[in-house]
């Protein structure tokens, strides 16, 4: 399998991809039974862990190297990428033995009762490109923490990354029992959908998300999928300063190039901001600089995937053939590599794609709101529910916001953030389940309830 440099196009190097052979004995090895990892007491496991952050820290240079090397993402933003990473891998190491603690009820009475937590087994978790240490971590880490052992399958566009993950889980002290990289594409990933596992969780598109949900489901074992957005962002009438709530969503939609699940995909703006708003939107959006990702000053590096480009070039055509005005960009840069640049629209309304299919790119549409409720309607009228903002200096108004909106996370005068200490989790076609905090440990857990009573 050859490995790419989306900012010039070039190979890399050239990886082994699994095959059919080498998938079923890499599953031998992490089958449950062989069970060394789960018969290591939790603080052991908490230990492991917690040396395979120092791991990461200790090797970032030449992890944010690769990183960049095969995503394309600013080497800034890959470093950037890891130190976040160790913050959400402190979260499980500091909270599992309090979240996963046995709980005892009915003490005093004839029949005494507990609560406890055993790991699924063995899980498969196929991950996405964008973010693939983030996106790892708030899998394989709780997994692991909780008992299970992993089939992890990295996305082909960040093979690197995986296999490095894998070697630095090795010398933390992880076994091969607990943990086996699949290397490959699509094939590799549908290839793990019929073995013997004990749960599927997938970070990704809604289209592969879905299908996998469908082919596992008469299996009946949990499945967690993490998947793909529309968020919207609403900038009140509330607001003394528009140059500042400008800078902020620029960089909540064009930070990795706009390649986050939770990047502003749509921004409300209400008549009285409306057209300050755009020239400063517009203004900070040429601030950014777009060029060669290994240089420190660079913010948009290159598009991951090379198809993408013809598809964010297909939504600027549509919504300009349906009367948007193009303020900034629009078009893929001529290069060897994959680089798009970053583009404002105005004047968009819901019959353009790009309000209401993932871009996934260096794209925003602005669209002006008379009103609350009229912002309110628009930004609920989506097949997705990960993220959503409003950007108001009345507190009580954004409360009051926040409650109507269907995501499964809001954000008040902030966007395009993860908190380990929240669940992060998807409504509609943004997802089923949760990751981080308490909740993405119960993910990987079942639940015994134990009845005592005096014979
Ligand atoms: P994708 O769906 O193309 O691929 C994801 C993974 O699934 C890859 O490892 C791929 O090889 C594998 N795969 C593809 N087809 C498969 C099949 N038929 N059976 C089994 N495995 C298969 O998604 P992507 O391009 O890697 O990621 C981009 C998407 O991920 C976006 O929609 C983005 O919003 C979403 N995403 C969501 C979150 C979140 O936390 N909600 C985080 C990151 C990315």
């Amino acid at each position: 399998m050859k490995i790419y440099n989306p900012a010039t196009g070039k190979v890399i190097t050239t990886l082994e991809a699994d095959n059919v052979k080498t998938i079923k004995s890499k599953l031998a090895k992490i089958h449950v039974q062989n069970n060394a990892w789960q018969q290591l007491a939790l603080d052991e496991r908490i230990a492991i862990i917690d040396t395979f952050k120092t791991n990461l820290l200790e090797s970032k240079d030449a992890l944010t190297n690769d990183l960049t090397l095969e995503t394309g993402k600013p080497i800034k933003e890959s470093l950037a990428e890891i130190e976040g990473a160790c913050y959400r891998i402190d979260y499980f190491t500091a909270h599992a033995k309090e979240v996963l603690k046995e709980e005892y009820f009915n003490q005093n009475t004839n029949t005494q009762e507990k609560l406890s937590y055993e790991p699924l087994g063995a899980i498969a978790n196929i991950s996405a490109w964008n973010y693939p240490f983030l996106v790892g971590v708030n899998v394989f880490i709780p997994a692991l923490i909780t008992g299970n052992h992993v089939a992890y399958k990295p996305s082909e566009f960040a093979s690197l990354t995986g296999l490095n993950i894998q070697a630095s889980l090795y010398q933390s002290g992880v076994p091969e029992s607990a943990f086996q990289t699949f290397i490959g594409g699509k094939e590799v990933g549908e290839a793990l959908l019929s073995e013997d596992l004990d749960g599927y969780f997938f970070t990704g598109s809604y289209h592969t998300g879905r299908f996998i949900a469908e082919k596992v489901a008469y299996k009946l074992v949990p499945v967690g999928l993490e998947l793909g957005g529309k968020d919207p962002a609403y900038v009140s009438e509330f607001n003394s300063d528009i140059n500042k709530v400008a800078s902020s969503l620029v960089e909540g939609a064009f930070y990795n190039n706009g390649q986050s699940c939770c990047a502003v995909e749509r921004i409300y703006v209400h008549t009285k901001h409306y057209q300050a708003f755009c020239q400063a939107f517009v203004d900070h959006s040429k601030g950014l600089i777009v060029g060669n990702p290994m240089d420190k000053l660079v913010t948009n590096g290159a598009i991951t995937r090379p198809q993408h480009l013809a598809f964010l070039q297909d939504q600027v055509e549509d919504a300009c053939q349906k009367g948007a005005k193009l303020l900034t960009g629009g078009n893929i840069i001529p290069s060897e590599g994959n680089f798009f640049e970053p583009t404002v629209l105005s004047n968009v309304n819901h019959s353009m794609k790009v309000m209401y299919e993932e871009s996934f790119g260096p794209i925003i549409g602005i669209q002006e709101v008379k009103d609350e409720h009229q912002a309110l309607t628009l930004m609920n009228d989506t097949q997705y529910g990960l993220t959503a903002s409003i950007f108001s200096d009345n507190e009580e108004e954004a409360k009051h916001f926040m409650h109507q909106l269907d995501a499964g996370n809001v954000y008040m005068n902030c966007a395009d953030r993860v908190s380990p200490f929240l669940p992060w989790a998807g409504r509609k076609r943004s997802g089923l389940g949760a990751t981080l905090s308490k909740h993405g440990l119960y993910a990987f857990c079942k639940t015994k309830g134990w009845h005592f009573r005096k014979a």
